[in-house]
């Protein structure tokens, strides 16, 4: 009941009910009207039918008897015998068959007098005999109706009655008689009557205060007396307008002598004469019931076609809440249920567009529109299980921090946006699964191919050109952390870890790339206990100083030699200092370390000095040193306890540390160089800084990072970046320093190229301070044919 489709049936049931109701009473009320005009035409007519044939009777007999009159015969044998007189007036009874005839002498005597014996409620064939009336030789009881010469009138004798019309016979002018012509009212007029008006005709007779019963036009009364008694009643009903419901009835009186008056009934049975009415309206009840099934047929399918597409939609709706945004209604209608449909298609696509969009948000970086971390968890697994070997190569942004914190977050975002487009580029190959930026300045690369080398070149050749933005010339560079599927592992958490791993490795080793070990792991666990450790180094004597030298490249000497910590644990033995120095930075140690450094590398100045070694010494500053209120202070009481120059003193700051602040940092670096140190620019290239942006700086010299120098003999590119990098230095009056030299070849071609000095294990690697001495002692001039004679051997 409570859907739609059956209360918009309801509604037409109801309608439709009410209109047919409406319809019906007033069709019925019409008829019955209508039946009853017609009853009424029809008893109308009857009335005036039986008047007239009435009144043509007696016109009839009035004319016949005047007729008659005249009779010439007649009149001789009007005072005869009475048989000749008996046969006269038969013969002319005979001539118009009346029932009754009269012959009344002058002193008002019946002289003559014939009636046809006609009485239904005797003889019902209506067959007569002619015989000679009761009232011959009887005076006539109406003397009154001859001396008024009227001529038409009722008249009643031996229980018949007549209309007779009365004619007198004159001779000259003497009146010798009266001529009486009748006709019997009687059942044969009833039954002309009903033949003609097609209702029951009854004629009654009142007399002495009585109605009875003269003649019907039913045949079968005279059989009993109760049907007799039956119908005189119903008669005597109609006559006083008593007429019972299942009839029709009118009737007419005529009085015509004293105390006798004729009544005419007739009446038909209603249900008779409506029965033509009544199939008509049969007919009529069957349309209308016709027409209601028809019309409430109709009503369900334009219930069910208006619900249809609703339900449609309904059924899509239930399509759409379980997920499925494709499937799509097609509405032909052009109605407002179409542009409900229309609606409808239109909502489920802004649904799908904007689910499409949550789930693209979702599985992308809003920076960069790349993958996120949840499209690397899935593509991971999905790699995992084709069981295809693959690499996770984690990729980290140097110095994405030092960008943001001196150009602002907007140079820095369009710097990862820069590598993320240019990272993009690899999209091209066909090794390449996914490319994510997991955030800030981290994004990862996962690679079908196993030739590591290749892909790595083709990350740093996208990356090589600089990039160009509101003035400021930045290189982008990347450090590499790699984990392999499946040697590593076969958990894609455990991957994306690994290659973590491997990444955070490459702060230590200076690396560019390096692909995850299981020592790493164990690094990091060990990492914690070591920070317990390193607050026990210093005072417990265990860090040691080596040194490396520096080689003056035109001269051949070593002129310098950089100090580079070693902590000897007691435990776990040499502890490198790329694995403790970044410690020692986070957890505040570096400020001791520094300062135990410094102090030791210019106390070994003094020995050296001594031994007759006239050594520049360099060392390593930490960022975290430079934010130290009282460093400086620090290293002027230091170089006057220790009583070295201090032009004999190089300070190595990275370029990123001097970054971080540079207006502190460049302050403090010009305090040093006003005391008459060197600042060194250390691993240079690997940060964003420009030439331009170095030229404010307080600096002496350049030290380009090993990475561009370890590969010089078979990169071109180096070459032409070293080559450059010296150029521009030079231009602007620093010095350069090349690390990294591992080969001759370098060696050779940084001579060619007026660097001026090189380190480098080709050189020498760093070594305890005795060590180096002798080391100093036995080469005073390096030499390459020395060198080499003495690795051959
Ligand atoms: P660095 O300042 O860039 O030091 C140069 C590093 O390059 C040294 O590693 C040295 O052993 C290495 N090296 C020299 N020649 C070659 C070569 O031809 N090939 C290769 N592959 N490597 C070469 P080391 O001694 O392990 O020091 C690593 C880093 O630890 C240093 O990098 C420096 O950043 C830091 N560090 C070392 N000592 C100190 C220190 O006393 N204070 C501070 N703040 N940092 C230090
Ligand atoms: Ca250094
Ligand atoms: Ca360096």
């Amino acid at each position: 009941m409570k859907s739609l489709q059956n209360k918009i049936f309801l509604f037409f049931v109801l309608l439709l009910v009410v209109v047919q109701a409406i319809a019906f009473f007033t069709l019925y009320s019409g008829n019955k009207s209508q039946e009853a005009a017609e009853i009424n035409n029809r008893l109308t007519t009857a009335k005036t039918i039986f008047t007239e044939l009435f009144n043509k009777r007696l016109e009839y007999l009035a004319a016949f008897a005047e007729t008659a009159a005249q009779d010439y015969g007649l009149k001789e044998v009007f005072n005869d015998d009475t048989r000749s007189l008996l046969v006269a007036l038969n013969n002319h009874r005979k001539r118009i068959d009346a029932d009754l005839v009269m012959a009344i002498s002058a002193s008002g005597i019946i002289t003559g007098q014939l009636q046809k014996q006609f009485n239904s409620m005797v003889n019902g064939q209506g067959l007569g005999k002619v015989r000679q009336g009761i009232e011959r030789g009887q005076n006539f009881r109406f003397p009154q109706w001859l001396a008024s010469g009227q001529a038409a009138h009722l008249y009643l004798v031996d229980e018949a009655l007549y209309q007779v019309s009365l004619s007198p016979i004159t001779v000259g002018s003497k009146t010798i008689g009266w001529l009486a012509f009748g006709f019997q009212i009687d059942q044969r007029l009833a039954s002309e009557f009903q033949s003609i008006t097609g209702l029951n005709t009854d004629f009654m007779l009142k007399y002495e205060g009585m109605w009875r019963l003269i003649a019907s036009s039913k045949a079968n009364l005279a059989q009993t007396t109760k049907l007799k008694i039956a119908e005189k009643e119903l008669a005597q009903k109609i006559i006083q307008s008593k007429i019972p419901d299942q009839y029709i009835a009118t009737h007419s009186l005529i009085t015509e002598f004293d105390q006798q008056e004729l009544g005419v009934v007739m009446y038909g049975l209603r249900a008779n004469f409506v029965a033509l009415l009544q199939q008509q309206w049969w007919r009529l009840l069957i349309l209308a019931a016709l027409t209601l099934f028809i019309s409430l047929a109709s009503a369900y399918f334009i219930a069910a076609s208006i619900t249809r597409p609703i339900k449609r939609l309904l059924a899509q709706a239930k399509v759409v809440a379980s997920g499925n945004y494709q499937q799509r209604i097609t509405v032909t209608e052009k109605d407002e249920l179409g542009q409900l449909a229309q609606g409808f298609n239109e909502m489920q696509i802004a649904v799908l567009s904007r689910e499409k969009a949550i789930m693209h948000h979702a599985n992308h970086d809003p920076l960069t529109d790349l993958p996120n971390r949840n499209a690397l968890n899935k593509t991971l697994e999905n790699l995992i299980t084709q069981a295809q070997p693959f690499r996770v190569l984690h990729l980290n942004i140097s110095r994405l921090k030092d960008v943001n914190d001196t150009l602002g977050h907007n140079v820095g975002d369009e710097v990862i946006k820069e590598l993320a487009r240019r990272l993009n580029l690899l999209n091209k190959q066909e090794y390449l699964q996914l490319l994510v930026h997991l955030g800030a300045d981290e994004f990862v690369l996962l690679v079908t191919s196993t030739d590591l080398d290749k892909i790595i070149k083709q990350i740093q050749d996208n990356l090589e050109a600089n990039f160009n933005y509101q003035g400021i010339s930045l290189q982008l560079q990347v450090r590499i952390g790699v984990a392999l599927y499946p040697e590593n592992s076969k958990n894609a958490k455990s991957l994306i870890q690994m290659a973590d791993t491997a990444l955070h490795h490459t702060r230590r080793t200076g690396k560019l790339v390096q692909l995850y070990h299981t020592d790493y792991d164990v690094n990091t666990v060990e990492r914690l206990n070591l920070i317990n450790d390193l607050k026990q180094a210093i005072p417990s004597g265990e860090l040691e100083l080596y040194f490396q030298p520096k080689l003056c490249l035109r001269t051949m000497v070593v002129t310098h030699v950089e100090a580079l910590v070693r902590w000897q644990h007691p435990t776990l033995g040499m502890i490198p200092p790329d694995d403790f120095i970044y410690i020692a930075e986070q957890t505040g140690q570096i400020k001791a370390l520094t300062r135990w450094v410094f102090t030791t590398a210019l106390q070994q100045f003094g020995i050296w000095k001594k031994l007759g070694l006239n050594l520049n010494i360099a060392i390593n500053i930490s960022a975290e040193n430079l934010k130290e209120t009282d460093f400086y202070q620090f290293i002027c009481q230091t170089i006057l306890l220790t009583e070295v120059p201090a032009e004999k003193i190089t300070l190595e700051v990275t370029e990123s540390a001097v970054v971080e602040d540079p207006q502190a940092a460049i302050q403090l670096l010009s305090q040093f160089k006003a005391h008459g140190m060197k600042i060194s620019i250390d691993d240079y290239g690997t940060g964003y800084s420009s030439l331009a942006q170095l030229k404010q700086l307080p600096v002496h010299e350049l030290k380009i990072d090993k990475s561009f120098i370890q590969r010089l003999e078979h990169d071109e590119d180096d070459q032409i970046i070293v080559r450059s990098t010296i150029e521009l230095a030079h231009n602007m009056g620093l010095h350069v320093v090349a690390e990294g030299i591992e080969d001759e070849f370098s060696l050779n071609w940084l001579i060619k190229n007026d660097c001026e000095l090189a380190q480098g294990y080709f050189i020498s690697r760093p070594k305890p301070a005795k060590e180096l001495t002798r080391w100093l002692l036995d080469n005073p001039i390096f030499s390459l044919a020395k060198k080499n004679e003495k690795e051959s051997v």
